[in-house]
């Protein structure tokens, strides 16, 4: 039987995240605007950026999806029209909508094909119908809805199907939840969300002191649905979407570069070898995480699904410590170095494709050739050139045991 292979869409919070979740292998890159996309604190791009970002992933067959998915008010509303021509004159390849007036301007002023967001909560066949013949030409279904159902949605409504397949979780119906307006005065719906869901609650309802500290009730864990990929390419689903806009270069590189290796080893032999998931595991590993649960991707998410600790961002054991820059076999490797790291520590350059490569950091120099000890973030320091490496390659370190 002949399969339809779905795309990786990987978060880009900035044009440089878009580089890099481009050159390691995502199919398309999902970006937000300035303006009327719901994540306010990302580094959102200027009109400047989003034309280079398309050039970019054009030039390199990659497609990007615009996020303007606020729900808006009419003083809002009146200054889309602008920006729809805009996107429209750049040649974005979608833009992501959740609310009906919205959905209702793009497609009067354009052509531009329509994604109706995860944020519609859109779970059944009869839903998607209706955004179709609204013209919308892709349903991200609600997070509820498991693979199964959603091939089912594929099928009966005859429209693109995407689903995340990796990232953070809402714990309410994917943004209608209002803890952040009012417990911080910032509106989820607006771009706002403060993760209001991962602090800590108490619940006193007389329960015993144990329970009484078991207050992270409403934080999800992480999803992560690698294990599932053949579920999601048996149901034809098109698209399989990365949470994580505000999340670190190292997170885009490697959520990019795992899910891309693994769906074309599975294009290629058409089932996983375990050793393979092993090592593509531990690479979702080394990013900063919450305990992974594949939420209601096959079953519904329950209990289980409940991370009842307390947030800690920097629970990785693995960290950033750098960008390449350059990498030439007269001169050397230039690295940009985010994250200090020392002379003889032991550091990966993470290759677009293939295993990491481990140097030995014991040549250090800053750019006049002088010896450095320790490097110093913000800086640019230089390694003895080593084969494979290239620009825009990341450089981490394992900083706990
Ligand atoms: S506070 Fe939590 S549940 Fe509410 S919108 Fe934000 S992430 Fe979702």
């Amino acid at each position: 039987m002949s399969h339809h292979f779905p795309e990786i869409l990987a978060p880009a919070g900035s044009l440089d995240k878009l580089k890099v979740a481009v050159l390691y292998g995502a199919n398309a890159v999902y970006v937000g605007g300035q303006k009327f996309g719901l994540r306010t604190a990302a580094d959102n791009f200027t009109l400047e950026e989003l034309k280079e970002g398309l050039a970019f992933a054009h030039e390199r067959g990659v497609q990007v999806y615009v996020v303007l998915n606020s729900f808006l008010h009419d003083k809002d509303i009146s200054e889309l029209p602008e920006f729809i021509s805009f996107l429209e004159s750049i040649k974005v390849d979608a833009v992501i909508v959740s609310d009906l007036g919205v959905v209702k301007t793009v497609s009067k002023l354009s052509k531009i094909p329509i994604h109706i967001s995860t944020q519609a909560s859109t779970l059944n066949v009869e839903a998607a119908k209706l955004w179709k013949s609204m013209g919308a030409t892709r349903i991200v279904v609600g997070r509820e809805v498991s693979i199964k159902e959603a091939g089912k949605i594929k099928r009966e409504a005859n429209i693109e199907i995407e689903m995340f397949i990796h990232g953070s979780m809402c714990m309410a119906y994917s943004g209608h939840c209002v803890i952040s307006n009012f417990t911080q005065g910032r509106d989820s719906n607006r771009g706002g969300c403060a993760h209001s869901c991962r602090f800590e609650y108490s619940l006193d309802m007389g329960l015993d002191t144990e329970e009484k500290k078991k207050a992270y009730f409403m934080s999800s864990k992480d999803l992560e649905g690698l294990r599932v990929l053949p579920e999601f390419i048996n149901e034809g689903i098109d698209s399989l979407k990365i949470e994580g806009r505000m999340k670190s270069h190292l997170y885009a590189g490697t959520m990019s570069k795992v899910y891309s290796e693994a769906l074309a080893y599975y294009r290629e032999h058409g089932n996983f070898l375990s050793e393979d998931l092993i090592h593509w595991e531990s690479e979702l590993s080394k990013v900063s995480h919450r305990a992974y649960t594949q939420a209601s991707l096959i079953e519904k998410a329950g209990e289980e699904s409940i991370f009842n600790e307390r947030e800690n961002s920097s629970d990785s054991e693995w960290q950033m410590v750098g960008k390449v820059l350059e990498a030439n076999p007269k001169s050397g490797i230039v690295i940009e170095v985010r994250n200090a790291f020392n002379q003889g520590d032991l550091i990966e350059i993470l290759p677009f494709k293939g295993p990491a490569i481990s140097i030995l950091a014991n040549e250090i120099t800053d750019i006049m050739l002088r010896p450095v000890q320790r490097t110093k973030p913000s800086t640019l320091i230089k390694l003895p050139f080593v084969k494979g490496v290239e620009a825009f390659h990341l450089v981490r370190q394992k900083v706990k045991a």
